[in-house]
């Protein structure tokens, strides 16, 4: 299985990451992709991808939470190590209208689209982050979609018809631990019409954690609770959910397919 999304060099691992990627390898995890938070986040992920380097596979960007006043500084900053390195993708970012707790709308949408316009110029896949504003997102996305620009809806948590706009679009959509909370029916219900087609896994980590893990720190290993979870949804063997959602990750992210490696433990 591949974690698509985890942020493992958040302080939260800071004191046991050997641990957690010894039972991330352990549950079957092959590889963990590492989406950056922000300009002050950028040197613990570089620090953390240096440590596995077979293991982990980092993106670069601006989440829509960590936007300022000075986001223009900010994004000069994400441009420089997006010129300077390899990433499989431009990350996290998206919009997040929840509340209110963001910068202004206006100033989301102009950080997601210079975002998008640079992952067009790289060829870069985006992993989008939304929050009470998929259907924007979509509606801004489809214009890039056009010009070839692929990418996930992380911790996608919408309906059915969202989903199926956002698999017209050739866009995947990111499953992780919400699934499994008994009251969130709704990304059940959109599995079992769409099956695994243009699905991939992550954990989110350390948020996120899925049943019966709820409520602590999320990591990689338990990405397993949530593709039992979809094997018994869907009556298909866990393997199936493996190879399915570990084929489109490795075809959205340009990675090297799961048979590949595994011996670097
Ligand atoms: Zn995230």
């Amino acid at each position: 299985m591949i974690d698509t999304h985890a942020h493992l060099f958040l302080p939260e691992f800071a004191n046991d990451l050997d641990e957690v990627v010894q039972r991330a390898k352990q549950a079957g995890i092959t590889k963990i992709l590492l989406p950056n938070i922000d300009e002050t986040t950028v040197a613990p992920l570089h620090q953390t991808v240096s440590l596995y380097p077979e293991f982990f596979y980092p993106m670069m960007g601006l989440h829509p939470l960590s936007i300022k006043d000075n986001w223009r500084g900010q994004l000069t900053i994400i441009k420089t190590y997006l010129d300077e390195k390899q990433y499989v993708a431009v990350g996290e970012i998206g919009l997040d209208f929840y509340r209110d707790y963001g910068m202004p709308r206006s100033i989301q949408e102009q950080v997601l689209e210079t975002q998008l316009e640079w992952a067009l110029e790289k060829g870069l896949p985006v992993s989008l982050h939304t929050r009470n504003a998929i259907d924007r997102t979509i509606e801004i996305v489809s214009e890039y979609a056009k010009k070839g620009l692929k990418g996930v809806f992380h911790c996608f948590t919408g309906t059915y018809d969202q989903a199926q706009k956002i698999l017209d679009l050739g866009f995947y959509i990111g499953v992780g631990g919400v699934i499994t909370f008994s009251k969130v029916k709704l990304g059940e219900e959109v599995i079992k019409k769409i099956g695994l087609n243009g699905v991939i896994l992550e954990t989110d980590a350390p948020y996120l954690a899925p049943q019966p893990r709820r409520g602590r720190r999320n990591e990689s290993a338990y990405l397993k609770y949530v593709a039992e979870f979809i094997s018994k949804l869907l009556n298909i063997p866990i393997e199936k959910v493996d190879k399915t959602t570990s084929e489109n990750a490795v075809n959205l992210f340009a990675i090297p397919p799961t048979d590949d490696i595994g011996q670097d433990t």
